[in-house]
């Protein structure tokens, strides 16, 4: 199969399984069609989707990952605004562990959904649980159904203006939810043979006075092993920065577009806004770093069930 140096990949995309508008098996499809070479579903605190695409079936074109971008709360001397978003590639996604710790994380999730509801309906909004479970199915719901709820009913007139006026962070319909810490999700990761790595690293709002850098090497001594350097959203000296920082601290420089289908319909799977590319290298380097971890590959160049080379 072709491992050429100018195909794009996307490692970070969200399915129906969290947040995205595409099901597993359709993300497949159209990673496919649009020449992808390797891909990661990496759906917000759950890895059935990682699941029901293998289920569906991998053309054997395409790299495939595990992947998982868990909410996590940052290290103490490091207060920030939300979560920190960590992301875990090639891991097993059997992993009893993990499940385990994900399992807290969606019950987190349904716990705030009827907070932010309630806090919803006391501004006189009238949406129910039932309107927002509706045709949701098994997905982590989240604010991004609740923000397209509120489009849909013309409450406000865009996801973003919904994010800015009930939803976000000092909002009034914001509600805080229980997150796992940095340093234990990232030893998870580690522990179920994948490799974590902290996500777009531009939108970390962080509200103490030490900067990004350092915060990057204490991940990094509790086994953070890359950062996503490639992102829609980062400028192109953010990324100048990530990738010199990977270089020089020893990380993995991964990218991705943060796909979410309809919700985002601004960004392509693998290509962003346009001409947004992540290289080919990064892949491999994960790939690399992967085979490290978990020794070499089977018969049927299967690690486990989360990794084909
Ligand atoms: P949740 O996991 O339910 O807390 O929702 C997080 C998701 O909401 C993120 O992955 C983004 O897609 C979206 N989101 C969070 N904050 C904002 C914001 N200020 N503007 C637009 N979208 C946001
Ligand atoms: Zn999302
Ligand atoms: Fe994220
Ligand atoms: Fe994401």
């Amino acid at each position: 199969m072709g491992c050429s140096p100018n195909v794009n990949i996307d490692l970070h995309i969200h399915s129906t399984a969290s947040d995205g508008t595409l099901t597993p098996a359709e993300i497949i499809a159209r990673a496919h069609r649009l020449g992808l070479a390797a891909i990661a579903i990496t759906d917000h605190d759950t890895v059935a989707g990682v699941t029901q695409a293998m289920a569906a079936g991998i053309p054997s074109g395409l790299h495939y990952l595990s992947g998982v971008e868990i909410s996590t709360a940052a290290p103490r001397r490091y207060p920030c605004r939300g979560s920190l978003h960590l992301l875990g590639y090639g891991f097993n996604p059997n992993d009893e562990p993990l499940r385990q710790a994900l399992t807290r994380l969606q019950n987190a999730r349904k716990d705030r959904n009827p907070r932010i509801i309630a806090k919803l309906n006391r501004l006189g909004i009238p949406l129910s649980l039932n309107q927002l479970e509706e045709g949701a199915g098994d997905a982590q719901i989240g604010r991004p159904h609740i923000a397209n709820w509120l489009v849909a009913h013309g409450v406000v007139q865009s996801f973003d203006e919904a994010f800015a006026r009930y939803l976000g962070v000092g909002q009034p319909a914001y509600a805080d939810k229980y997150r796992i810490g940095c340093a234990a999700a990232i030893a998870l990761i580690r522990n179920a043979g994948g490799i974590p790595v902290l996500a777009h690293p531009a939108l970390i709002a962080l509200q103490g006075s030490w900067p990004l850098e350092t915060l990057i090497h204490e991940l990094q001594s509790c086994g953070l092993m890359g950062i996503e350097a490639y992102y829609p959203g980062h400028t192109p000296e953010q990324t100048r920065t990530y990738l010199e920082w990977a270089a020089r601290y020893d990380l993995a420089a991964t990218g991705g577009t943060d796909f979410h289908g309809a919700i985002k319909t601004e960004i392509e799977m693998g290509r962003g806004g346009g001409d947004f590319q992540v290289p080919y290298r990064c892949y491999a380097q994960l790939a690399a770093l992967i085979e490290k971890v978990a020794g070499p590959p089977d018969e049927h160049g299967r690690h486990h069930p989360g990794y084909r080379v």
